[in-house]
């Protein structure tokens, strides 16, 4: 039987890992944490199942605001001064791949199918390690003051409306009804009735992972180190814990994986956009449908653990130490959304977290082969959308290791763009 490493378990590579059994593959999967642990994006992230964020991250005159991501470290994208000459080249292609509304529109186009339909994916994916009950397919809302704040982001709603997503828009009084909670400034929402939410992101990665190993997967505690290919095939994966033999490699190590891609002869542009979540326990309040309010851009969302508002970019590479006045913000925006929160909030009630995103400066993941081997795929690289799009990556990946069609294009996703 042939054998496939997957390499980290966050949400991408705990759905490989079941995609790559149920096509017949021996599977093995390194992971020096704890799957679903903190220390990966896939813990803490907004929790959202958003088939409609096909906007990448640079818009057009995105490039105006950013000396205002150079002075104010607290603003909603920051890039810390010492990290900006290392950076340069990353901002550049980023503040490029948006520049205008047809390039928007070409990566919503690529994106879309990668996120259609994924709430049903994760329920089928749930269902089969036995928590469907932690995703929720109960829509999503974006909330403005009025509508014209709405207006104000026509070109997003505009391509939104091109790549096929519908939505519902409500007045004040039909937000009231449905938010009784939210802040009365919120006098507009746009509902997306596809969407949906995972009620633990940790959890759930967590529970994939242990119904793999259920079903027969290997989970090794190891950090995997880079591969030994010989005449363009691969061999074994090199792990701080001795060699893997594998005859295929999936390398899913979210913000971690642009060492181990070019060690198999890829060097793509991968950073992380660092993000953070402040987390209310035993919220007496929160919102009935989770929802984003356009003055913070900021996910609120009931978590199994708390009232979870997450958010912000910040662009200081994988090493600098988190900035939890960052979280602060978050956690004060949630007060401010939320006039019933209690104002006096305990510290040992308010959990701050800070994660890293992987991001391509296109905004589009890399899913596809290595250079150096056909054997190595790369499967990594979502952005603000991995735990949306982890399921149908997955079976993407799948179909790559078999040989089999991908069921959606994926040649917008080739790591040989970079090339
Ligand atoms: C604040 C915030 C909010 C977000 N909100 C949303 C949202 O609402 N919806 C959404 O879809 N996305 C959201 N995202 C993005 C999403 O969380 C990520 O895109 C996604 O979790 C990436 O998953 P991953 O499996 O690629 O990486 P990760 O979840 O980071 O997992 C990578 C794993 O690889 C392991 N690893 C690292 N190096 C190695 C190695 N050498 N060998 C073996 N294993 C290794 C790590 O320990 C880790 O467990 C958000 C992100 C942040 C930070």
């Amino acid at each position: 039987m042939s054998h496939v490493v997957v390499i980290g378990a966050g949400i991408v590579g705990a759905a490989t890992a079941l995609e790559a059994l149920s096509a017949g593959f021996r599977v093995t999967i390194l992971e020096p944490g704890d799957p679903g642990g903190e220390q990966a994006a896939s813990y803490g992230n907004g929790c959202w199942l958003s088939p409609m964020s096909v906007i990448p991250p640079s818009v057009p005159g995105l490039w105006k605001k950013v000396p205002r991501f150079l002075m104010d470290p607290l603003g909603p994208l920051a890039i810390r001064w010492s990290y900006f000459p290392k950076v340069a080249p990353w901002l550049v292609k980023y503040l490029l791949a948006g520049w205008t509304e047809p390039k928007v529109l070409r990566i919503a186009q690529a994106i879309r199918p990668l996120l259609a339909g994924a709430p049903a994916l994760h329920k089928d994916l749930a269902a089969r390690a036995g928590v469907d009950r932690l995703i929720e397919r109960n829509g999503l809302m974006y909330v403005y003051e009025d509508r014209a704040q709405f207006e104000a982001e026509a070109m997003a709603w505009r391509v939104r409306r091109q790549v096929g997503i519908e939505w519902i828009e409500l007045g004040p009084d039909e937000m009231r009804q449905k938010e009784p909670e939210l802040d009365r400034r919120y006098g507009f929402g746009v509902l997306v009735e596809e969407g949906g939410h995972c009620r633990d992101p940790g959890a759930y990665v967590a529970a994939l992972v242990a119904q793999a190993v259920a079903e027969g997967a290997a989970l090794k505690r190891a950090k995997a180190m880079g591969f030994r290919i010989e005449g363009g095939r691969l061999r074994a994966v090199l792990t701080d814990g001795g060699e893997v033999a594998a005859d295929k490699a999936v390398i899913c190590a979210g913000a971690y994986s642009r060492k181990l891609a070019s060690q198999a002869g890829s060097d793509v542009p991968l950073e992380t956009e660092r993000g953070y979540h402040a987390m209310v326990l035993d919220s007496p309040t929160g919102p009935r449908t989770p929802l984003m309010p356009y003055d913070g851009k900021m996910s609120i969302t009931w978590t199994d653990r708390g009232l979870r508002c997450a958010g912000q970019v910040e662009i200081a590479g994988l090493d600098a130490a988190p900035n939890w006045k960052r979280a602060g913000i978050l956690r004060d925006h949630l007060l401010r959304s939320f006039p019933n929160l209690p104002r006096d909030l305990p510290a040992e009630r308010v959990r701050f977290w800070m994660g890293h995103r992987p991001s391509m400066p296109d905004g589009l993941p890399c899913i596809g082969p290595a250079a150096a081997s056909p054997d190595v795929l790369l499967a990594f690289g979502h952005g603000h959308v991995g735990l949306v799009a982890g399921p149908r990556t997955a079976r993407l990946v799948a179909a790559m290791l078999t040989g089999g069609a991908p069921e959606i294009p994926v040649d917008p996703f080739t790591p040989a763009r970079f090339a």
